[in-house]
């Protein structure tokens, strides 16, 4: 198996490995091919423990830092699974952890580190606004001790196989506030409670089997205690989270980097065409040999990243930087490995453009390439704010 760090946190990845090795390519070719959730795969996931690793142990989970978590979500992808089912589950709760007070605490991470709750969505982006999250239209209004809901949501993962939902929407209108990015605030959302009272959820079929979908409020109540946090302070609170995820989604992509290269390599050596293996002709050998350069490249600044969160440091500049080599790597890896599989690339039975559609997402989502272009340009080269 190739990669460096193969040898970094060797008990996690062995342990993380056994377990997906319980999930061969089989199980995920068919939950793919039906759309469906892979159930099975995520609860021995949380019921082993790997998907509450960030959370402290005094709530239960395993108090581990953001680097052992990257390494839990880079073997899921690359043992040919995809974290993107269960990704929410480790960092979302981040926001609890470090907004949420103690009583929300009490009540939820426990039960979140056991598994017994899920809280794998996060509902911020919208239709109208996209991109440019301030201009959010969601709004929640207080009234006596709740809070009252209406808007709507678009492309929310996993909201039809979580318990909870972590939700951005607007506490003081645009017209009251000195910047847009006042204003807005954090709820836990019981989505228990709020399918059918007030919260619609409608599907959205696409390219990746990939549970999302959109969502209308309609007047939907949430009890006050369940602020996340000061009222008018969340978009800060998001932020804060938001290091974390673009490294966890870094290293997904990164495992899944090693799976493309680990598969076309072992393809390239074993199909003869011409009367040798195609591997031996360097049209074929470059453009391997160039993914896994850009994966090892993402991958230094992963741990960098993880290196300086883990220290308390600011890592904004890092955690960006290894989500785009990472998501670039895994895609050009996605690229070769696919087209010198030849026809057989777009076989289900070889997983390949199974994992093609699914690295591709990570160009886009949670944050589109161009933003992390725009803030590197911005925060780290000083140049003018170009929106
Ligand atoms: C499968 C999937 C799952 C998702 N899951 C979630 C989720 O769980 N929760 C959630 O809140 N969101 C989720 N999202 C939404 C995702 O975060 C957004 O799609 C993404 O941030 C881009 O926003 P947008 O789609 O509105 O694109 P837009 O904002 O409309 O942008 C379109 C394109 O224009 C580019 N662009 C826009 N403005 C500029 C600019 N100023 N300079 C240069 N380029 C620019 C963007 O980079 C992008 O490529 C998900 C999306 C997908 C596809």
């Amino acid at each position: 198996m190739t990669g460096r760090a193969s040898d970094d946190y060797r008990e996690i990845r062995e342990a993380v490995r056994a377990l997906c090795a319980e999930f061969p390519p089989e199980y995920h070719r068919k939950v793919d091919a039906e759309r469906g959730y892979p159930e099975a795969f995520v609860d021995a996931l949380a019921r082993a423990g790997w998907l509450a690793a960030l959370i402290p142990e005094e709530y239960g989970g395993a108090g581990l830092g953001l680097a052992e978590a990257s390494v839990i979500m880079e073997e899921i992808n690359r043992s040919g699974g995809n974290s993107g089912a269960c990704h929410g589950q480790m960092y979302n709760m981040g926001t609890l952890v470090r907004h949420g007070s103690p009583e929300q605490k009490r009540r939820y991470l426990p039960a979140i580190a056991s598994g017994e709750l899920r809280l794998q969505s996060m509902g911020v982006t919208e239709p109208t606004s996209g991109t440019d999250t301030t201009s959010l239209k969601t709004t929640a209004v207080r009234r006596g001790d709740r809070y009252v809901v209406n808007g709507q949501k678009v492309w929310i993962s996993r909201v039809l196989h979580s318990d909870l939902m972590i939700l951005l929407a607007r506490t003081t209108p645009l017209a009251e506030v000195a910047k847009k990015s006042e204003g807005l605030s954090i709820f836990i959302v019981d989505l228990r409670e709020a399918f059918g009272r007030g919260l619609e959820a409608r599907p959205i079929a696409n390219m990746v089997n990939h549970e999302t979908a959109e969502l209308f409020f309609d007047d939907l109540e949430i009890p006050a205690e369940n602020l996340i946090g000061e009222e008018g302070k969340g978009f800060r609170y998001i932020l804060d989270g938001l290091n974390a995820e673009r490294t966890l989604i870094a290293a997904e992509c990164i495992g899944d980097g090693y799976w493309f290269v680990d598969k076309v390599t072992a393809y390239a050596k074993e199909r003869v065409v011409f009367g040798r293996p195609i591997g031996q002709n360097q049209g074929v050998q470059f453009p391997i040999a160039e993914s896994y350069i850009e994966v090892e490249a993402a991958n230094l600044m992963r741990f960098e990243a993880c290196r300086l969160f883990d220290a308390g440091l600011p890592c904004g500049a890092q955690a960006n930087m290894a989500k785009y080599l990472a998501a670039k790597a895994s895609w050009e890896a996605a690229n070769a490995c696919i087209q010198f599989h030849g026809g057989f690339g777009f076989a289900h039975e070889y997983d390949v453009e199974r994992k093609f559609r699914e690295t591709r997402l990570y160009q886009v989502a949670p944050i589109s390439t161009n933003l992390i272009l725009a803030y590197v340009a911005e925060h780290v080269l000083g140049l003018p704010r170009s929106f």
